[in-house]
């Protein structure tokens, strides 16, 4: 284990103690704080997708927590009237305990969120251990309900394959680079390989796919997506831009001006450690921009 790992493990002190430090990813770590988030970027002409943290739990008690909190976050937002979906991650739903226990939750939860205005619920893509397990479960529950749909991650090998799978399936893909530490002969590496995987999968699933959204804060793939859309006249409500709370927050609002669908994803509850460390390790001016927040507090 790294420092940083020992730092932002969810029983260290760290966690508690310096929840400031990740305030700029995660805007708070109740569901009031997050859908006054999502109030904000509405009103400035984006929806989110608001996701409760959490990941990897062995302990079936405690995917029912998550199970709860999805159903209860659910309510919150109908009563709340903003325009938001949810993510879940599978593992918080005790996909690694038991499979068809995690289905049977991802289902109750899929089936509420269809009386939502925005009745989609997206399945996050987690660590290449799980991504077989996770396309099983999602398409166990998509064969009965249509509102869910999962990520793909351009940076790993098997993902043609998988995004034509969902162009058959009539599935709403999000398409990421990834962000899990992953062995190379299952993700590519190296930046230029990972932007054209990127690019491939993303014009396979503009020309065919259903609403697929587009997850990057990289400005050569947005400017190759607007390009290519505007060469193949795939209108603007064909797809969306999805961005990250936090990160880029004036590109999400010059896309939006400029006519396009853009969707922030709001993480938030106390478990932050796992999401916080992915996007410290992603960009080194996270890291720079933490330890501003440390001297300028
Ligand atoms: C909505 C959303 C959902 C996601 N869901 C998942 C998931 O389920 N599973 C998963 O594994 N990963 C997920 N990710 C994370 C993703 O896989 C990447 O790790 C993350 O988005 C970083 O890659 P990037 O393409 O955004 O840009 P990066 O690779 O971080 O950066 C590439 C380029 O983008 C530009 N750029 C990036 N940030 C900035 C900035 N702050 N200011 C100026 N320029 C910048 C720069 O030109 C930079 O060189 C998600 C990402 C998003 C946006």
């Amino acid at each position: 284990m790294t420092v940083m790992e020992r730092l932002l493990a969810p029983d260290s002190p760290f966690q508690t103690r310096f929840y400031f430090l990740a305030k700029r990813f995660v805007p708070g770590e109740t569901v009031e704080s997050a859908l006054d988030a999502v109030r904000k970027l509405n009103a400035d002409g984006l929806t989110a997708t608001l996701d409760f943290l959490g990941e990897d739990v062995t302990d079936i008690r405690e995917a029912e927590q998550t199970r709860d909190a999805y159903h209860a976050m659910l309510d919150a937002i109908r009563q709340s009237g903003l325009r938001t979906n949810v993510s879940v991650k599978l593992t918080a739903l005790g996909l690694l305990v038991d499979e068809n226990v995690c289905a049977e939750f991802l289902a109750g939860i899929v089936e509420h969120a269809a009386s939502l205005d925005d009745s989609f619920v997206r399945i996050d893509m987690e660590g290449s251990a799980v991504t077989s397990a996770t396309l099983a479960v999602f398409e166990r529950v998509y064969a009965r309900h249509k509102n869910v749909g999962p990520v793909l991650q351009a940076y790993l090998r098997r993902t043609p394959t998988d995004v034509e799978r969902a162009i058959e399936l009539g599935a709403r893909v999000r398409l990421c680079k990834g962000a899990y530490r992953e062995p190379e002969d299952v993700a590519f590496a190296d930046m230029p390989t990972i932007r054209k995987a990127f690019a491939r999968s993303a014009e396979a699933l503009l020309l065919a796919g259903n609403y697929p959204a587009i997850a990057t804060h990289d400005d050569r793939l947005i400017d190759a997506v607007r390009a290519f859309t505007a060469e193949h006249g795939i209108a603007n409500d064909r797809f969306e831009f999805q961005m990250l709370y936090g990160v880029r927050p004036d590109k999400q609002r010059e896309l939006a001006r400029a006519g396009y669908n853009v969707r922030v994803y709001v993480p938030f509850g106390t478990h932050w450690a796992g999401y916080f460390y992915r996007r410290l390790t992603e960009r080194k001016e996270n890291v720079y921009f933490v330890l501003r927040s440390l001297i300028t507090r």
